[in-house]
């Protein structure tokens, strides 16, 4: 069997949502879009269920996949809903909805229920990419409160540049949110892992944290005190099937982008692009040999690629090449393949998930 895999560590996601709640102060949104940032939804979202105060995804297909699978407890809809024909199912299924257009507002409105919605009302503070401006979203949050197929409002909104320490721009937003949800009742919302790890005084009820849960710290390489205590969640690791010996100037695999400067022995591994790995890591992307820092060579193939093994004389056929993880972090590894932390995981194809603890 193709010996690439993708191991995922539930242990250290729990550490990781503990931590995140726990810096929060509230309560803890797991954000599991995507496929739990590639992570497996389904499985990450039964191994937060006791502990999780809810759980965030992009749209209601994730959502219902997850009701499918037995996951209970709230599931907010952070888009919210595409089309008014969704407001039946929210209810059956007992979702939360994010509201973030007037046109949501409008269906919400017209909606007849004789359930309850449980509605996060989200402001642009600058983003602006969804939510209501700051004169709409007074309009708005009392426009909800006053419908009686509505439950008390969660007010939120989402930053542009949590990431940047240095930047002005986080204090902004936070001062728009304030001056726009000032005296308006419910619970808030404003922080990302960016945010949760680097502006304290943006955190607030309820925190969403994402990427962190997957144990990659979003600050990097900006200093940030928490983020040594982050455990990696997924390593993606494969063998080396075949050894080769270069001469000096002879060329390795597509274009020639790596030419033997010392008699070099070549490592392939059955791990390519088709699997999520960066196409375009450049020669010199760290990877662990055998637990031994070492790094790649030539370009990275649809299902294969090349590292050095000339300094690595105890590996050979079969040995483990770990790609990333505890190293390298796909916070380390994403800058060099000028990708993002984020992208990496989410990248994964193909390669089987396989999951260390239940
Ligand atoms: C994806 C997402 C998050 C989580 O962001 P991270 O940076 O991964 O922590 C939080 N809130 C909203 C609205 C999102 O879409």
């Amino acid at each position: 069997m193709r010996p690439a895999q993708a191991l995922i560590d539930l242990d250290a996601l729990r550490h990781n949502y503990r931590l995140a709640r726990q810096l929060g102060g509230g309560k803890a949104l797991a954000i599991i879009k995507a496929d739990a940032y590639g992570h497996g939804a389904v499985a990450c979202a039964r191994a937060l269920q006791d502990e999780a105060d809810g759980f965030g995804v992009a749209c209601i297909e994730e959502a219902l996949e997850l009701r499918q699978a037995g996951i209970r407890g709230p599931i907010l809809l952070m888009e919210g809903f595409f089309d008014a024909a969704e407001l039946p199912l929210i209810v059956e299924h007992d979702f939360w909805t994010v509201v973030s257009s007037r046109w949501q507002l409008e269906a919400v409105e017209a909606f007849q229920t004789g359930a309850r919605l449980h509605i996060w009302l989200k402001l642009d503070s600058g983003m602006h990419r969804l939510g209501l401006s700051p004169e709409e979203f007074r309009d708005a949050h009392a426009r909800l409160s006053a419908l009686p197929q509505v439950g008390p409002l969660v007010l939120m909104t989402h930053l542009a540049r949590a990431d940047e320490l240095d930047s002005n721009r986080t204090r902004e937003q936070l001062d728009i949110f304030v001056r726009a949800t000032e005296g308006l009742a419910g619970e808030t919302s404003l922080c990302n892992s960016p945010a949760l790890l680097g502006w304290p005084q943006v955190r607030s009820d309820w925190v969403r944290p994402g990427l962190m849960l997957y144990g990659a710290d979003p600050l990097y390489p900006q200093p940030s005190p928490h983020a040594a205590q982050l455990r990696p969640v997924m390593t993606l690791q494969s063998r080396v099937i075949a050894v080769r010996e270069l001469g000096v100037g002879e060329p390795l695999g597509y274009g020639a982008r790596f030419v033997a400067e010392r008699p070099t022995r070549v490592g392939v591994v059955a791990m390519g692009y088709a699997d999520g790995y960066p196409q375009f890591a450049p020669n010199g992307t760290p990877v662990l040999i055998e637990g031994v820092p070492g790094h790649l060579i030539g370009r990275v193939s649809m299902d294969m690629l090349t590292v050095d093994l000339t300094d690595h004389p105890q590996a050979g056929h079969g040995s483990l090449v770990q790609l990333w993880g505890s190293a390298p972090t796909i916070a380390e590894l994403a800058p060099r393949c000028n990708t993002s932390a984020y992208r990496l995981p989410c990248s994964l194809k193909r390669t089987p998930r396989v999951y260390l603890s239940e």
